[in-house]
């Protein structure tokens, strides 16, 4: 079977592809390989998609994926490792099968970006991690460290504020980059510490996993006690299943112009994983709806 389009991701910018592409009536199918709903899933609460108000993360990843199900839309529980071009045909590979489609629209994201420093691979979701909302209850009461100055950061920490004993902010720049609004906040909590112009050294740890972080300040090396440690470093955007398509710039972002065509016909690109300004729920979302109506034009003079 030949799907009209297969759609590489559920977050909020594949998922709103796969609606259009499905209300459209196109054989669709949207791949996912972890969590359906994407980033928005793994954060506590989001204040700015239109008309949602304030609301947790998952619950808007939830509300998303829901409205995908009730219009029947195939999701496939698997990950795409690699994509091939067979003239006009478009071939998805996965451990367990090859698909193909006339169009694919790559809406898979983003992934934390790690300091490359010692001990983290070893401590690696076992005392560091990368998401406040699913890690954050473990440390009731207890000390942690988060990593970085921008709004994931900033916000995650006032979230861990609320449950932790005690919270230290390591931030490399002289100043905290997030909104003002979220700088606010967090500056009100009064168990909330910030080292700034200072980075990580290495993650220091005993037989029974992370113990502190030792941090290269102005001042010189300094040790902080830590029961947990959250990384908010940036992005990498999930690419690798194309690198041999010459779609991507030389950090790994897919190029789409404002159609969300890349230089290949018939594939697609959407959301946090294209060269562009603002990666957010909202915008990931438009380039999804863009994406689908593109695809549905070339469909129509496929052969
Ligand atoms: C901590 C944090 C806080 C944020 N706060 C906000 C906020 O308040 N407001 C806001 O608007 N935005 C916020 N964002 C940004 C927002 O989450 C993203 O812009 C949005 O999720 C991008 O959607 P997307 O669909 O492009 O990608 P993603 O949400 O990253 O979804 C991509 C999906 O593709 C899947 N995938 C990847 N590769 C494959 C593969 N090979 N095979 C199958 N599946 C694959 C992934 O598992 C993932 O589910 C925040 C992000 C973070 C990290």
């Amino acid at each position: 079977m030949i799907y009209d389009v297969l759609i590489i991701g559920a977050g909020p910018a594949g998922i709103t592809a796969a609606i259009y592409a499905k209300r459209a009536n196109l054989k669709v199918a949207m791949f996912e390989k972890d969590t359906p709903g994407g980033q928005l899933s793994k954060y506590n609460e989001i204040e700015n998609y239109t008309g949602a108000k304030k609301v947790a993360g998952y619950e808007l990843a939830t509300m998303m994926i829901d409205h995908a199900y009730e219009l029947d839309i195939e999701v496939i529980y698997d990950e795409v490792l690699e994509v091939k071009l067979e003239g006009n045909l478009k071939k998805l590979i996965t451990p367990n099968q090859t698909y193909e489609a006339k169009t694919v629209i790559i809406a898979s994201g983003n992934v934390p970006r790690r300091l490359g420093v010692e001990n983290e691979d070893k401590l690696a979701m076992n005392g560091i991690s990368w998401c406040a909302i699913c890690d954050g209850p473990l440390y009731k009461e207890r000390k942690v460290v988060v990593i970085g100055g921008g709004n994931s950061a900033v916000e995650e920490a006032s979230y861990l504020a609320t449950l932790a004993t005690h919270v230290t902010l390591v931030q490399n720049l002289d100043f905290l980059t997030a909104d003002k609004k979220a700088q606010d906040i967090l500056l009100k909590h009064q168990n909330v510490d910030i080292y700034y112009g200072s980075t990580v050294n290495k993650f220091l740890m005993n037989d029974q996993g992370l113990t502190g972080v030792e941090i290269k300040t102005k001042e010189g090396l300094k040790t902080i006690d830590a029961d947990g440690v959250f990384e908010y470093v940036g992005l990498i955007p999930v690419t690798d299943f194309v690198k041999d398509l010459g779609i991507t710039d030389k950090w790994g972002y897919i190029k789409a112009n404002e159609k969300m065509e890349t230089d290949v016909p018939g594939i697609y690109a959407a959301g946090d994983v294209i060269v562009k300004q603002i990666r957010q729920v909202v915008t990931a979302a438009a380039d999804g709806a863009i994406a689908a109506q593109n695809a549905l034009k070339y469909i129509e003079t496929w052969e």
